[in-house]
């Protein structure tokens, strides 16, 4: 084990400790946070955390160099090449940083009570980028039922749960189900990525989608096919449009 690992090993072991020793600690940089500070993340980490901004694709929203010749209302390159079942997706940040390690802690230490500034962090990119929009309903991306029993949440559905208490839109968590697992997408082409996902996800039995607007909502934005899955089986199944929002978008 490299010096790195063995130190960074050190640090989310002490952070571990920190956390359920004294659990007013900044889950990031481990400073101690007032008693009254309700988010576990202190404001210094939070100033850091990496948003989205302009200019990115708009249709994908991927972060895109612009320059005076290249306007930024163009889309990028595979958005031009490939036909998008979403009307626009967004990220709030860059799956790196704070936002990272917010997301890990949340994800994999069973942190739950992140859902909320993770939440607020998402809701300011919606209120930046999709203030126009009106849903019907917040769709979480559901997970496969073995994910669900390992981890004991679906991260979507609560931080669809904490964007709906800030714009008012109800959670719909039943409009989509997942029929099977997928592998890991990190190592897989694109088509391989699309083959994997093709499938996984299916209208729920209860959900009514017919004429429905939704805002589909992911934790990390990786490939892109999950989100373009997602919003296909639910425009196949009459939905009238489908946005997509992340919480983070690895770059
Ligand atoms: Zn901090
Ligand atoms: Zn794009």
């Amino acid at each position: 084990m490299s010096s790195g690992e063995t130190s960074s090993l050190f640090i989310s072991l002490w952070r571990g400790i920190l956390s359920i020793v004294f659990p007013s600690h900044c889950v990031v940089c481990a400073c101690a946070l007032d008693p009254a500070h309700r988010v576990c993340l202190c404001d210094r980490c939070w100033s850091k955390m990496p948003q989205i901004r302009q200019p990115f694709c708009p249709k994908c929203g991927v972060p895109i160099e612009s320059t005076a010749l290249i306007p930024f209302d163009i889309p990028c390159g595979e958005c031009r090449l490939t036909r998008r079942p979403y009307g626009v997706c967004r990220s709030a940040g860059v799956y790196d940083g704070p936002l990272k390690q917010c997301i890990h802690s949340f994800k994999y230490e069973g942190r739950r009570e992140l859902a909320e500034v993770l939440g607020r962090f998402m809701a300011e990119c919606a209120d930046r980028e999709l203030a126009e929009a009106e849903y019907d309903a917040l769709v979480p991306v559901p997970l496969h039922r073995d994910r669900l029993r390992e981890r004991g949440f679906n991260q979507a559905l609560l931080l669809a749960r904490e964007l709906a208490k800030r714009r008012g839109s109800p959670v719909a968590p039943d409009v989509l189900a997942r029929d099977r697992g997928t592998l890991s997408q990190s190592t897989l082409s694109r088509r391989e990525r699309l083959k994997n996902v093709r499938g996984a996800f299916a209208v729920g039995e209860r959900g009514a989608v017919r004429g429905m607007r939704f805002l589909v909502i992911d934790d990390v934005y990786t490939t892109g096919a999950t989100a373009d899955e997602c919003a296909r089986i639910l425009m196949k199944a009459g939905a009238r449009a489908v946005d997509i929002l992340t919480l983070a978008r690895s770059i």
